[in-house]
């Protein structure tokens, strides 16, 4: 291995680990998203074409963050994975033509939006709410339960006495975050960057009162056992959900064709500014789950799913020089 690039892959990988520190652990990122997108990018295809450079700390190892101190902790039985992402849509169709050949037919996608906030994982015992957590590092997450409770959007008793977990996105309606940082700039204190970190900040409080002031609010979009229910898709998955009495959101659309997809993006990508929350892209999603089995995960992302990030807002977003080349 050349010395050069194993010095920039430790380069690369010591900034995504601080900058990934300051966004899931503290809540306070230092640099914009796209920044971290970019540099993610460099280090992953720095590892593609060196191999040997990957180390197990490496960030494209990994998901999300540390565990915080004060909360129990909670192990995730199937891990909470993270989303392959793209940034254009020459990438987007290479994934779905290559998701279709290695399923040898056209397979339907379902499209969703890609809410900005932090995931979540509910478990109902016979309908009632026993247990919510955070993501955490994929398999080990914080047990933040009764902040959960204070939710209103998540059910505490179920319509039907069903045994089920299900994951979502936790987020922070951007009224209640424009609100929040009003009142935290009168009081001196400092302001969220986004309402992405104000939502994680919020739910991962020691006092639930804190949490319960905060206005949160949570869309469900994953079904664990769906086989337990019947269940043969993600679109089904949804309509189930929605039944029991989870929020789930509306805007999601089934997909045949690269055409329908386009039609998709742009349509949210237009009136992403008018939605009540932030976005920051679209979730492609084999709709059946035989096809997910199918093709199962990596380490760190489903092969059947992949997140479309929409371009930076010019106009709030600087990119900054990423100065390291090879
Ligand atoms: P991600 O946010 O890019 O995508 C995966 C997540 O999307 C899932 O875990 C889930 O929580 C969420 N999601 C939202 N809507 C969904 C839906 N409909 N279906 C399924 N999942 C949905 O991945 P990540 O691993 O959470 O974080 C990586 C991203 O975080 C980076 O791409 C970067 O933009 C940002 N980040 C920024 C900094 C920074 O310093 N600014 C640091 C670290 C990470």
């Amino acid at each position: 291995m050349a010395a050069k690039e194993a010095e920039l892959a430790a380069q690369l990988r010591q900034k995504l680990n601080q900058w990934g520190r300051e966004y899931y652990v503290l809540d306070q990122p230092s640099v914009e998203d796209a920044v971290y997108d970019q540099t993610y990018r460099q280090l992953q295809e720095l590892e593609a074409k060196n191999p040997a450079v990957i180390t197990p700390d490496s960030p494209t190892q990994r998901v999300g963050g540390q565990i915080l101190a004060g909360f129990e902790k909670v192990t995730h039985e199937t891990p909470m994975l993270s989303l392959g992402d793209v940034f254009s849509k020459a990438e987007l169709q290479e994934f779905i033509e290559r998701l279709h050949k290695n399923v040898g037919e056209q397979v339907p996608f379902n499209c969703e939006l890609k809410i900005d906030g932090l995931a979540i994982s509910l478990t109902y015992e016979d309908g009632v709410f026993v247990k919510g957590s955070t993501r955490g590092n994929g398999t080990i997450g914080e047990d933040i339960t009764q902040n959960l409770k204070t939710i209103n959007a998540i059910p505490l008793r179920l319509s039907e006495p069903v045994s089920v977990e299900v994951r979502g996105e936790c987020y922070m309606p951007k009224s209640s975050f424009v609100k929040l940082n009003e009142a935290r700039e009168e009081q001196g204190l400092a302001v969220f960057a986004n309402p992405r970190n104000a939502a994680a900040g919020s739910l991962r409080q020691l006092n639930s009162k804190v949490t319960a002031a905060r206005n949160l609010s949570t869309f469900i979009y994953y079904l664990m056992e769906p086989e337990k229910f019947g269940v043969t898709s993600q679109s089904q998955a949804l309509q189930q959900m929605r039944k029991w009495g989870f929020k789930t959101n509306t805007d999601s659309r089934l997909a045949t064709s690269m055409e329908e997809v386009d039609q998709y993006i742009d349509d949210y990508q237009d009136s992403r500014a008018d939605l009540a929350y932030e976005i920051d892209g679209i979730v492609l999603k084999a709709d059946p789950f035989t096809v997910q089995q199918d093709l199962g995960n990596t380490v760190k992302v489903p092969r059947w799913a992949i997140a479309y990030k929409f371009p930076p807002d010019e106009q709030e977003t600087v990119l900054r020089e990423i100065e390291w080349t090879v």
